[in-house]
């Protein structure tokens, strides 16, 4: 076993919220290293979900996720220019389908004002057809504030942002033990022991496991699943509809959200499973999904669905009690050093910088985190071709031929994009990291068209031997030898 030079402070688990508190961090004068299991960060939660920026009404007043929720979609805006994220204020809508909706509807309304969420209005049926004509409902509450933007982008710019401004990233290691002493944490991650005088636990589903390597027992998560439905694209709905929610039910309920790149999603269901990394989608559950879509937008057809996925909620509330239990964020008073975010759910991300910023406060109370000046914000991320005006096409044509010559005709990513996202600050050199960083792959032939020819860019432009392409890294290779 190899041993490392020590940090400052060791994060684990590389989501949207490790990595807003990697971010974070790196604003002061502290080492700071993040170790993420997967071969790429936003490989749990915070790449499969329903990318909306919540307002924050759904959290009851007082709760950690309520503060923390209208801090981040305030924020938002200014966060994603900054980082160069795609997103979008649309707004949303909230209908109701009977009175006792309508009284939930008037509660949220309450709770939201009292959150401090900005606009919320009721809308009576009229209002409601007048604004979409073809949803069902007898009323409905508008938050204008609402928006939705490109989660794993997201998770991404924030990593590069942290790595810019000096933290180490370990990829494909996974936090198996952790060892307190007199002078800190020894942490073993993919083999190899890393000394830090903090740890931050951001490990999501695995969360309650990881605070057990550090001694601290007693957290409990239990994995509720939810599938979703991807839409080919289209214009007919402009902002994200949700049912009025139910009590007790384990998420928001079923709703249609128009993406940022275009396409509508159905989901997500809520439905507690055993195995956290379960992330399979199932034939009746989808069945359903579509029954309660088409309730709330008539017309819809099965013959738009273009593919499926699903992400899984690190929930505390047991399965007999659904609904939410607020965010642990705290510094463990048995561990001193190891601060625990525990059931980081819904809306965790949203409200993953301000987080963050918690996480530097409780830190800073027991070291000195002084501010670093060199520290940048910003980071751009790869120049969308399709996103141009037809001059400045032609100009980046001129200057690059690469940006001439389109490998996924679906959602129109040159092959400039793709080496930009192949030469990704991070050297991620899945298929999958490729894909989310680009865009491509994800339109209607779902990468039947511009697969193959991402896994040639990287075997003849980038050296892999075609047996070291994956998907997502071990055990997802795309060829096994050669048949001629
Ligand atoms: C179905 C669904 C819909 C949602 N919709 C929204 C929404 O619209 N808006 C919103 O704001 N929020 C939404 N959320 C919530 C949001 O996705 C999560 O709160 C957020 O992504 C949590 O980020 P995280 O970094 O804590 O966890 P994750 O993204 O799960 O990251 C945890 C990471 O830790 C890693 N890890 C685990 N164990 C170890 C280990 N031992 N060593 C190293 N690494 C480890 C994992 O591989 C993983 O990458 C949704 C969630 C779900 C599931």
């Amino acid at each position: 076993m190899t041993a490392h030079p020590d940090y400052d402070i060791f994060i684990i688990g590389g989501g949207a919220v490790g990595c807003a508190v990697a971010r974070e961090l790196a604003r002061y004068q502290v080492t700071v290293a993040l170790a993420e299991a997967a071969p790429d960060v936003a490989a749990g939660a915070s790449g499969r979900n329903s990318a909306v920026i919540h307002a924050g009404f759904n959290n009851r007043p007082g709760s950690l996720m309520a503060a923390l929720c209208v801090q981040g979609s305030r924020g938002f805006p200014a966060l994603c220019d900054e980082l160069d994220v795609p997103y979008k204020i649309t707004g949303k809508l909230l209908v109701a389908f009977d009175e006792a909706d309508l009284a939930t509807l008037r509660r949220l309304k309450d709770q939201g004002d009292r959150n401090g969420c900005r606009g919320l209005r009721l809308l009576d049926r009229e209002e409601l057809r007048a604004r979409l004509p073809r949803t069902g409902g007898i009323g409905a509450m508008e938050s204008p504030f609402t928006g939705v933007f490109d989660p794993f982008q997201y998770t991404v710019a924030l990593a590069e942002n942290a790595k810019a401004n000096g933290v180490d990233f370990y990829l494909s290691h996974r936090v198996t033990a952790i060892e307190k002493g007199p002078e800190g944490f020894a942490v073993t991650a993919g083999g190899t022991v890393f000394r830090a005088r903090r740890v931050v636990n951001c490990a999501g589903l695995h969360s309650a496991e990881v605070s057990a390597l550090a001694g601290i027992e007693g957290y409990r998560i239990y994995p509720c699943r939810g599938e979703y439905f991807i839409l080919d694209k289209t214009d007919v709905l402009p902002m994200p509809i949700y049912p009025a929610p139910k009590q007790g039910a384990g998420g928001l309920g079923v709703h249609l959200t128009p993406t940022i790149h275009g396409n509508l999603i159905i989901g997500p269901s809520a439905e507690y499973i055993d195995d956290p990394e379960d992330t399979a989608s199932t034939g009746p559950v989808l069945d359903r999904l579509f029954r309660e879509a088409v309730q709330l937008l008539p017309g819809l057809e099965r013959k738009q669905i273009i593919g499926a996925y699903c992400g899984v909620r690190p929930k505390q509330a047991p399965p007999g009690e659904g609904g939410y239990w607020d965010f642990v964020i705290r510094e463990e008073e048995a561990c001193p050093g190891l601060v625990n975010l525990i059931g980081i759910e819904s809306p965790g991300l949203t409200a993953s910088v301000p987080i963050a910023r918690m996480v530097a406060e409780i830190l800073g109370r027991g070291m000195d985190l002084v501010p670093d000046p060199s520290f940048d914000g910003h980071r751009t991320g790869i120049l969308r071709f399709k996103d141009q005006a037809p001059a400045a096409q032609a100009a980046l044509i001129a200057a690059d031929p690469d940006y001439g010559e389109v490998i996924c005709r679906c959602q129109t990513v040159t092959r400039a994009e793709l080496r930009q996202a192949i030469e990704n600050p991070l050297g991620v050199k899945t298929v999958a990291g490729i894909k989310y960083r680009a865009w491509a792959t994800t339109g209607r032939c779902q990468g039947g068209y511009c697969l193959p020819k991402i896994a040639q860019m990287l075997t003849e432009d980038y050296g892999l031997a075609p047996e070291e392409v994956t998907y997502r890294g071990e055990g997802s290779a795309l060829f096994t030898g050669r048949v001629k």
